[in-house]
């Protein structure tokens, strides 16, 4: 059957981002977008740090950069601080970026490595641009640069997650998408083929479409509810199920910085996002190990400033749909699954979800083999990125807390304990099947949180001795450019500052 009208079930982060991008295929086609959302259900009001592919999703939609961020009370993001993960006390930063540049296909940790085994003293941090900068508290865009032959510089931003909206909902509706503010009451499935034909709204009214995108969050309205889908837990890996968020304001006058920051606390860890004129916070924790009113007092005394909201506490359990794209719906965001925002990945997957959508939607309807593909490409993704936010767990040396011991002790997925052990042996990391974290995502948590390389590649020890200079000029040339560039508050207040 062709498609006509899409309908587009919420409108939060992955409602309005599915809205904006769909709103692109519209044009010379009399194809219907129809967005339904509640304001008394409302949003989860979470979801503030992103990852560099957003940079490009704003891009892709010709989204003006300053414009966004001046409505998002955005800032730049260049990596997170990752605190009392390896043991309490120790911290280091998983920056956006490569650690150096790769050298004959060796990876240039691999490298610096064998550097050590000779007897150079400079720690890995100083060949990353991103990891300088954010010690410093600079930034820049490359394109300020006024020299073409010095490292990019890789970011993501800070955003409030409910402005985004809003400022995606005006784009959207540019567009010729139609918002509809109803809660949802039923939704009609076909007798025979138990496709989705339709949803009643609360004043009886029943919307058609030929095609829905569920982004109805958690209670997966339509995937679950409806079409019930049914659910992979991952909590055996990923314990932990609920979360406390609590925004504060920002007025110690310290700058923001251009880095997230995951404190470990005893039963789970702290996020402190920076925007503009305040700080998202949240602790999220497990509650087989922690109460609630104890993981609340924990994150009220880590608070830089004083709470602007009250506190928003939210259940969740770790996993994914065991099919993204069913029949004629396909969910998006939390409506598709969760993993915990250690890594700020959720808001990614809206964006690859979109982008396969988009490639694979055809208008003359939907077939199998779509379907298909969408779910097991898809469920890889989520497994790479669960794999790798295992690691911050099992790769603690921990054991000042039941929860730690429960985490360091754990059986995790074969696919981690390979990568892990493969690391040790000289240093090599395998991406597999497009896998979003880069060889220096899975070093600097692997080497940031203690475990070592404990062999040297032989080929990296094979190029040593003919890269010393270049090598040399890599640390000059970051130390250079970081030196140049002003403050990322002093950067954000003339580029972006707030609306
Ligand atoms: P929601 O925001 O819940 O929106 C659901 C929509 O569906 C709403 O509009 C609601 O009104 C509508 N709806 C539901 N039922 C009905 C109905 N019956 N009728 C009509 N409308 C209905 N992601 C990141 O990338 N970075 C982060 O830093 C990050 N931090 C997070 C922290 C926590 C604690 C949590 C829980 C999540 C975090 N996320 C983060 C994930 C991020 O918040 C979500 O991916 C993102 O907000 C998308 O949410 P959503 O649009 O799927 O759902």
């Amino acid at each position: 059957m062709a498609i006509e009208h899409i309908v587009i079930v919420g409108g939060g982060t992955a409602g309005w981002m599915a809205a904006a991008a769909l709103s692109r295929i519209r044009d010379g086609s009399d194809l219907k977008i129809t967005l339904v959302e509640s304001e008394q259900i409302g949003t989860v009001g979470v979801g503030e740090a992103t990852i560099p592919p957003f940079v490009d999703f704003q891009k892709t939609l010709d989204i003006d950069e300053a414009e966004m961020m001046a409505a998002t009370q955005a800032t730049f993001k260049l990596g997170i601080q990752f605190a009392n993960w390896g043991q309490v006390g120790e911290s280091y930063i998983h920056p956006f970026g490569a650690y150096g540049y790769e050298l004959g296909g060796i990876h240039f940790h691999q490298v610096w490595h064998a550097l050590q085994e000779r007897g150079d003293k400079r720690p890995l941090q100083v060949f990353n641009l991103e990891t300088m900068a954010a010690y410093f508290g600079k930034f820049s865009r490359t394109q300020d640069y006024a020299r073409d032959d010095l490292p990019p510089m890789n970011y993501a931003y800070h955003i409030d997650a409910t402005a985004y909206a809003r400022f995606l909902r005006a784009y959207a509706e540019k567009r010729g998408v139609v918002r509809r503010e109803s809660l949802v009451k039923d939704v009609g499935l076909h007798p025979e083929s138990g496709y989705v034909t339709g949803i009643t709204l609360d004043n009886g009214e029943i919307i058609e479409g030929d095609f829905f995108v569920d982004c109805s969050g958690f209670r997966g309205l339509l995937i679950e509810q409806a079409l019930n889908t049914g659910y992979d837990e991952w909590t055996h890996y990923l314990p932990c199920d609920r979360a406390v968020a609590l925004p504060c304001n920002r007025d110690d006058g310290t700058p923001a910085p251009p880095f997230t920051r995951a404190t470990a606390h005893s039963a789970g860890w702290q996020w402190q996002v920076p925007l503009q004129t305040r700080n998202g916070n949240g602790h999220v924790y497990c509650s087989a190990y922690m109460e609630a009113d104890e993981a609340h007092d924990i994150l009220v005394t880590n608070l830089a400033g004083k709470p602007t909201a009250d506190p928003n506490f939210l259940r969740f359990v770790t996993g994914c749909r065991k099919k993204f794209w069913n029949k004629n719906v396909v969910a998006l965001g939390l409506a598709s699954g969760f993993m915990e925002p250690l890594e700020s990945t959720s808001i990614h997957l809206i964006n690859t979800g979109v982008n396969k959508l988009i490639a694979t939607l055809s208008l003359d309807g939907v077939n199998e083999a779509q379907a298909s593909t969408y779910n097991r490409v898809t469920r890889k993704e989520y497994e790479r990125i669960r794999d790798f936010l295992v690691l911050h767990y099992k790769a603690t040396r921990r054991d000042d807390s039941e929860f730690w011991n429960y985490c360091r002790t754990m059986d995790v997925p074969d696919t981690l304990t390979e990568k892990i052990e493969i690391f040790k042996a000289n240093g090599q990391i395998f991406r597999e099947e497009d896998e979003l974290f880069t060889a220096t995502s899975w070093a600097a948590v692997m080497m940031g949180q203690g475990i070592a390389m404990h062999g040297t590649s032989p080929m990296a020890a094979g190029v040593i001795d003919g890269v010393a200079k270049e090598v040399d000029e890599m640390e000059r040339s970051i130390k250079w450019l970081v030196q140049q560039m002003p403050g990322h508050q002093q950067y954000v207040e003339r580029y972006c500052p707030t609306t």
